[in-house]
């Protein structure tokens, strides 16, 4: 699909059809036009994620208007640009239209988010047309400079957080942790100060990365351990550092997990998928900071040489860790590459990002991210990134009173605490491997799929949170 931008009123646009945002009153943005004798008949109300489909409007050149509802005026925010600037470019695309037009629907760069993320699709291994649904050739923006210039940032955001989508909606034998690092190479080629390593086990090994090589250690498919430096601030200057989890497929290894579903564990890899489109994104935008990411990724599979339950394995900190679960690889893989980057690049903050556990879909569902930190400025950072971005979190604890469930009696600490709290003894699993207080563990297990598709969403892998770092990243920058 093309991308343009232009100046000309929305109304004079020569294209197939526009959307319009509508506020409850009916009222449109800027008073561009008025829609409400069309629309005082029927559902549409203007409410958020409503659409409604015009023809022959009076005095708009296109044949077709898709009319969006914004909700209220004095409490349109950012995602209810989002949903519909993505319901409106939707609707028009699936009635036919190949060249669309949009202008800001009261944030450019919220416009471009919702348009880009909600015409991402995942049929790329899709062979037959049939399969294919229809598409929208061109796009035209229309605004000013300043607008344009908006525009364009949201538009990069969306295509790194679709980035990420599709890292985590590959399956397996296609996103290899060998494939995740060529494609992260693809991604960043051209760009400026940015630098990627891709360590191999060997290097793990003189490493002493003990819990992330018993993961490896069930798999023919070779781990790698990537890392992405991005300089675009001072020389000396501290980094943001994010790490993600990168299981590109997680069978649970002996403590083997029921095969019903199992398929969606394709998706164990969304952490180090969200963690190198957010650097991606930094890049891309050019933004004056230091930053790190860092991607341990390997299989967890049940082969010949697999980790055993109650094995004694030793983390690069010279921690022991019974192995209690062998399903609970993610905080064992997280531990070594959070001593690794605490030792190796002292950054300012540091987030780690990991689907890691099941109990944290049961606590927050779909909606909220679960942010363990010990840092209330931190929390705060985060908690105004989510509500501007649509990506949401909600502090969880972090007492000591959970330690004891992860007390080991053969080693320093096991990796599973029981049934209860399961979210936050993972996150203090975690915590036993960092030193400072900027830290924050995001557990997406809730949040890195949608069953349905819906809004700026699709259905599957939705690549969160890409924005709220992006946002986070942007607020370090100095300018
Ligand atoms: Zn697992």
């Amino acid at each position: 699909m093309e991308a343009n931008t232009s100046n000309e009123s929305i109304l004079a646009l020569d294209v197939d059809g526009i959307v319009i945002g509508v506020y409850e009153d009916f009222s449109t943005i800027r008073d561009v036009i008025d829609l409400k004798p069309y629309l005082q008949i029927g559902k549409f109300k203007g409410k958020q994620g409503g659409k409604r489909l015009l023809f022959n409007v009076t005095g708009v050149k296109t044949p077709m208007v898709a009319a969006v509802g914004l909700g209220s005026k004095d409490k349109a925010d950012e995602e209810s640009v989002r949903i519909a600037a993505a319901t409106g470019v939707k609707l028009l695309r699936d009635n036919g239209a190949k060249r669309v037009g949009i202008a800001s629907l009261g944030s450019a760069k919220a416009t471009a988010e919702g348009v880009f993320l909600g015409l991402y699709r995942f049929d790329e291994l899709k062979t037959l047309d049939a399969d294919k649904r229809p598409t929208i050739e061109e796009l035209i923006f229309t605004g000013t400079e300043e607008e344009a210039r908006e525009w364009l940032i949201g538009k990069t955001i969306a295509e790194c957080q679709n980035f990420a989508r599709r890292m985590g909606e590959l399956p397996s034998n296609i996103a290899t942790p060998t494939y995740f690092v060529e494609q992260t190479k693809k991604a960043f080629d051209g760009l400026d100060n940015v630098k990627i390593h891709d360590y191999d086990e060997k290097w793990a090994e003189k490493q002493k990365m003990g819990a992330f090589l018993s993961v490896a250690k069930g798999s023919d498919e070779p781990a790698k351990f990537l890392v992405i430096e991005y300089k675009g601030g001072n020389d000396g200057e501290k980094p943001l550092a994010i790490v993600g989890k990168g299981i590109t497929f997680d069978t649970g290894g002996i403590s083997l997990k029921p095969s019903q579903g199992m398929g969606a564990m394709r998706g164990d890899c969304s952490g180090a998928a969200a963690t190198i489109a957010t650097l991606l994104g930094i890049a891309k935008l050019g933004l004056k900071i230091n930053a790190v990411g860092v991607a341990p990724l390997t299989e967890n599979m049940p082969g010949g040489h697999a980790t055993k339950p109650s094995d004694v394995v030793y983390a690069s900190n010279g921690k022991s860790i019974e192995i209690d679960n062998t399903d609970a690889e993610g905080r064992l893989i997280l531990s070594d590459a959070l001593v690794y980057t605490e030792k190796t690049y002292d950054p300012h903050t540091i987030i780690d990002i990991a689907t890691l556990t099941g109990a944290m879909m049961i606590a927050l569902g779909s909606h909220y991210i679960g942010t363990f930190t010990p840092s209330d400025d931190l929390w705060k950072e985060l908690e105004e990134a989510g509500n501007t971005t649509g990506e949401k979190f909600w502090r969880m604890p972090l007492d000591k009173k959970y330690k004891k469930q992860i007390e080991s009696q053969l080693a320093d600490i096991k990796n599973t605490g029981g049934r209860p709290a399961g979210s936050i003894t993972a996150a203090m699993f975690l915590k036993e491997f960092i030193g400072r207080d900027r830290w924050a563990h995001l557990d997406i297990a809730g949040v890195a799929w949608a069953e349905a598709e819906e809004g700026y969403k699709p259905k599957g892998n939705v690549g969160a949170p890409v924005r709220a770092l992006i946002h986070l990243a942007s607020k370090y920058s100095s300018s």
